[in-house]
């Protein structure tokens, strides 16, 4: 089985990511910029922030965090949004999720110039990529995909079920598989027989957030599993695959910790660059 590590194919990412920035300085005499917006003073999120931003200064891209307090009026970020989007030195602009109850997540979202949106959320974005447009594709499902494409070069005609259909992963997913010609089956709660399905699969991708969902007998000999989940129990971090008896049926599987996680924010840096690149074409 092989191992499918997250870790190495994000540093590997990064590594390629510099340099392109490199190159984009010395051609443009300026680098990407990555601003987030923290609210609040959710430890996660706080984790999630000080991630980006150490790896945004990584590669060498301009980053910088705006934070409020989760008391902030909504009014406010939309301004600060407004802000931003006529920046010029700002190429992505990111809304760290969750917010608190007072603030509206669609307004926020839909605030955000779609040229700047690198998480991809914005339903620009959303429609570009399900019509096959150039899109910014949120990071999650971007760096599950390059994950596969590293085991499965060639996915035509490849049978691909996604186990979750929200809009953060699943969906995306499924754009993503489609576009490679593999034939994507998307389940859900309410899926009939939901181990049938994976049974099919030459590839599953879980993204649910139940602990061990995904169970050995349900993984076709040589499928290749990506396990999105990160899920908190009483034995530690787990996924949404039971990563013991799937590895001994799968060709391969991600971690978890350890699989798709580190390539989520190398796929938000990715995503900046590409909205830097873009902008500097129109
Ligand atoms: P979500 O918005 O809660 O969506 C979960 C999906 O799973 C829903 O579509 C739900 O179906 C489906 N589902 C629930 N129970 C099911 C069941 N028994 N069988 C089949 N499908 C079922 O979750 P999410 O935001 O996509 O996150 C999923 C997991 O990924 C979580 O563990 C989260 O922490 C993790 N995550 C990881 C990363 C990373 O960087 N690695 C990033 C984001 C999220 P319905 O639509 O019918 O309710």
């Amino acid at each position: 089985m092989i191992l499918i590590d997250g870790k190495k194919a994000a540093a590997e990412l990064r590594a390629e990511l510099k340099e392109e920035v490199a190159e984009l300085r010395s051609k443009h005499n300026k680098v990407p910029g990555l601003t987030v917006i923290l609210i609040g003073d959710l430890t996660p999120s706080q984790i999630y922030v000080r991630n980006k931003e150490k790896s945004a200064n990584e590669v060498g891209l301009k980053s910088e965090v705006i934070k409020y307090p989760d008391t902030v009026e909504e009014k406010t970020v939309l301004e600060k949004i407004q802000e931003l989007n006529s920046d010029e030195t700002v190429s992505g602009i990111l809304v760290q999720l969750p917010l608190p109850k007072h603030i509206d997540k669609q307004k926020v979202i839909e605030a955000i110039d779609p040229s700047k949106d690198v998480d991809g959320f914005h339903p620009m974005n959303v429609g570009n990529l399900s019509s096959g447009y150039e899109s910014s594709i949120p990071c999650t499902p971007l760096g599950c995909y390059l994950l596969i494409k590293k085991i499965e070069p060639n996915l035509n005609g490849k049978k691909a079920v996604i186990v979750g259909r929200s809009n953060l992963n699943g969906k995306p997913m499924t754009q993503l598989l489609l576009k490679e010609n593999c034939t994507v089956t998307i389940t859900h709660s309410k899926t009939k027989d939901l181990k049938a399905e994976c049974l099919e699969a030459d590839i599953i991708v879980a993204a649910v957030g139940i602990p061990e969902l995904v169970r050995g007998d349900w993984v076709k000999k040589d499928a290749v599993v990506i396990d999105v989940g990160i899920n908190k129990t009483d034995s530690g971090i787990v996924g949404d695959v039971h990563f013991d008896e799937v590895s001994k049926n799968a060709k391969a599987l991600t971690p978890v910790p350890g699989g798709v996680g580190p390539m989520t924010i190398a796929c938000l840096l990715k995503n900046t660059i590409d909205c830097f690149k873009r902008s500097q074409i129109k």
